[in-house]
């Protein structure tokens, strides 16, 4: 049994960490790798689970790890509330789910930003505590890998009992028996976000206030769902947003390079290219192309792909692939006149 102790506990005793993130992320791995670190490496006991929606890819994630002392039983299963460490995986998931929702003002919140803590904390609306950022989508795309690793790693500087070597050999175990050439490169993953971290701590001062904890209810259920569950409005979420789903990367429209062809249109799954009608010239009308609405655009990149624009030549596609946080999305975003339908009484 270990002889490292927690940090601080909750009154039943547990270091609780919840992260918020997007199917696709890694995020349940990065649970499970931590819970066998601590509970295998470190002689811990622990709990790791996560929850998530219907569709693998593109939702958001919960993953929740509890960990207490070796000799403790665990009887609870639910939901983390109060986490000490909150870790974000995707800047945008704060847009859809209150990720701050019962973090206290001394908690520790770890974030996959470019920004610093400073606007973290106002975008967050942080009480108080540590802000942590880390470019773990630079990283993950400069090393090749899935960003868990590169959270993990950030993670794990910010928890002192928690020795590194344990989260190593629980990725070697994990990552290494299945995808053996990825190992080398997860690992080095791992270490930039350890140190790669840009940390800052705030005293609670009253600019914020700790935002409590709730269940997060759905629009829809069982009282008011249409008959067989049937979505009866086309182009919809329920939030009309599905910037979440993303990974960092967005189609850039070049318009002063277009053909107007329509092939972006013909492959985009969610109806994002918005054309217009217009006179031709020639004293007819034509269909041009007048941008994305990235409202439902979900980052596929399909359209990058599809554009025969400029192929093999960055600088004259008529879309190309860039870095979402090096631009303004919502300033960039076309929207689709006769869409403009607002979510209604479903009943
Ligand atoms: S595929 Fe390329 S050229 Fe064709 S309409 Fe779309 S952006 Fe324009
Ligand atoms: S990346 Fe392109 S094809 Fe994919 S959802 Fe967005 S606009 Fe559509």
């Amino acid at each position: 049994m270990t002889t490292v102790s927690l940090p601080k506990t909750n009154k039943y005793g547990f270091y609780e960490i919840r992260m918020e993130s997007i199917g696709g992320m890694g995020a349940n791995l990065a649970g499970k790798i931590l819970s066998e670190a601590v509970i295998l490496g470190m002689g811990f006991n622990g709990a790791s689970f996560a929850s998530y929606g219907s569709e693998k890819k593109g939702t958001p994630v919960k993953a929740n790890v509890r960990i207490c002392p070796g000799d403790q039983e665990i009887r609870i299963n639910e939901p983390v509330r109060e986490p000490h460490l909150l870790v974000i995986f995707h800047e945008g998931v704060a847009k859809n789910v209150p990720v701050m929702a019962g973090v206290q003002d001394d908690a520790v919140i770890v974030i996959n930003s470019t920004k610093d803590p400073d606007e973290v904390r106002d975008m967050l609306k942080v009480a108080g505590g540590t802000i942590c950022c880390i470019d773990a989508i630079g990283i993950s795309m400069e090393e090749k890998v899935k960003l868990n690793t590169v959270m993990l790693g950030a993670a794990c500087k910010t928890m002192d009992f928690l020795d590194p070597k344990y989260i190593k050999n629980a990725i070697e175990h994990t990552i290494g028996k299945k995808y053996p050439k990825l190992l080398a490169p997860n690992l080095k993953a791992f270490d930039r976000g350890y140190n790669e971290l840009n940390c800052k701590e705030f005293k609670p001062d009253g600019t914020y206030s700790v935002q409590p904890f709730a269940i997060t209810k759905n629009v829809w259920g069982y009282e008011n769902q249409a008959t067989g569950g049937t979505i009866i409005e086309f182009g919809n979420s329920v939030q009309k947003d599905m910037s979440a789903s993303r990974e960092g990367i967005i189609p850039l429209f070049h318009p002063d390079r277009c053909t107007h062809c329509g092939q972006c249109e013909t492959v985009c799954p969610d109806f994002c290219w918005v054309f217009e009608d217009g006179d031709d010239g020639k004293g007819g009308t034509k269909s041009f192309n007048k941008g994305v609405e990235y409202r439902y655009c979900k980052g596929c990149l399909r359209c990058v792909e599809a554009c025969p624009v400029g192929k093999g030549d960055d600088t004259a596609k008529a879309i190309t692939a860039e870095v979402e946080s090096e631009h303004d999305v919502a300033a960039l975003s076309v929207h689709h006149k006769e869409w403009n339908i607002q979510l209604g009484d479903a009943s």
